[in-house]
């Protein structure tokens, strides 16, 4: 029987850090090869090769990177060598980078996204664990159609449905509202549920990365909204209260920016649950929906960013832009 063969991309974070012997801080460093060294003795019937596609801590990514990295993806699953592919990325900005290619990417072949918590150096590295579980859940037929997806701490978790939920602890990402979607236990790959998102296939020539986020807060104004407005900004994603209200000082920049055809998308601050125009007062969910904001559903402000960037990437008109929520 033919092996199945993984590629590997590797762009940074903490699984390609060691501590600085004279900061004692981590910094990055090119530990690709002891990475593979290390796991191949455990992947005996994979065939792995790698890529490196940058060198970066997560929170220097920058869309442009996430889409260069979409295309490199699309690429190497076309093809029909590649049985899939395991993207390792720093954790900071890695649901990000994961939600852009889950919306990107034209495959059924298994995506998944890994790093690790702790550097090579710390007592307890988890990048080499975290990095056999995805090549294990890459080469899996139980992972094929299931979407971009992240393992670590042994979980898998849907691109869509994942966030970093703790600054240090090993099992940071986690599906706040329904959990993961699987496990990895040893070399087994075992699903417990289905997810059922569109597949939205979003490919533009280029992405539009003028899109800001704009959180709500008690006694929050129109001051940041005016001032991205002023500055040219193509969109904006509102990370609004509770089922998606705003204090009302705010409307008068939510309506300036859609009669200047700035799309606004609405989300919540709360980590679950969608948002819905259930109330009627002034910047309640209903008075958001009347003067033409966008409803997202239950996606967090830093996705429905990215999902805001490649619809804009495709058309600036408003009802194409609503057509991807
Ligand atoms: N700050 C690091 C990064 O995102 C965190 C990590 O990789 O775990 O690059």
């Amino acid at each position: 029987m033919r092996k199945k063969q993984v590629l590997i991309i590797f762009t940074g974070g903490t699984i390609s850090m060691e501590k600085n012997s004279q900061t004692s801080k981590a910094t990055i460093k090119d530990n690709r090869s002891e990475l593979m060294d290390n796991i191949s003795s455990e992947l005996k019937n994979i065939t792995l090769i790698s890529n490196q596609f940058s060198l970066k801590p997560s929170p220097s990514i920058t869309p442009e990177d996430m889409f260069n990295l979409a295309k490199l993806t699309q690429e190497s699953l076309d093809n029909p060598e590649i049985d899939g592919v395991v993207i390792t990325h720093g954790t900071d900005t890695l649901e990000e980078s994961a939600y852009f290619l889950d919306l990107f990417l034209n495959t059924k072949k298994p995506v998944v996204f890994t790093g690790s918590m702790r550097n090579f150096s710390e007592l307890g590295f988890d990048g080499l664990s975290n990095l056999v579980s995805s090549i294990l859940v890459a080469a899996a037929d139980a992972s094929i159609g299931m979407g971009v997806l992240i393992v670590m701490n042994d979980e898998i978790n849907s691109a869509v449905e994942v966030t970093k939920s703790h600054t240090l602890a090993l099992d940071t990402f986690k599906s706040l509202e329904f959990g993961p979607i699987g496990i990895v236990e040893q070399e087994n790959v075992l699903y417990y549920r289905e997810t059922h998102y569109r597949r939205l296939n979003m490919q533009p020539i280029n992405i539009q990365s003028a899109v800001e986020i704009v959180k709500a807060y008690s006694g929050a104004s129109s001051l940041i909204l005016n001032l991205l407005i002023d500055n040219g900004v193509k969109g904006i994603v509102l990370e609004a209260l509770g089922r998606g209200n705003v204090p009302p000082m705010m409307i008068q920049g939510i309506t300036r920016a859609i009669q200047k055809n700035i799309p606004v998308i609405l989300t919540s601050r709360c980590p679950k649950g969608r948002v819905l125009d259930s109330y009627g007062y002034e910047g309640g969910g209903n008075h958001l929906r009347q003067i033409g904001v966008i409803f997202t559903d239950n996606l967090n402000s830093q996705k429905a960013r990215i999902r805001l960037m490649l619809a804009l990437g495709i058309s600036d008109d408003l009802t194409s832009v609503k057509s991807f929520f």
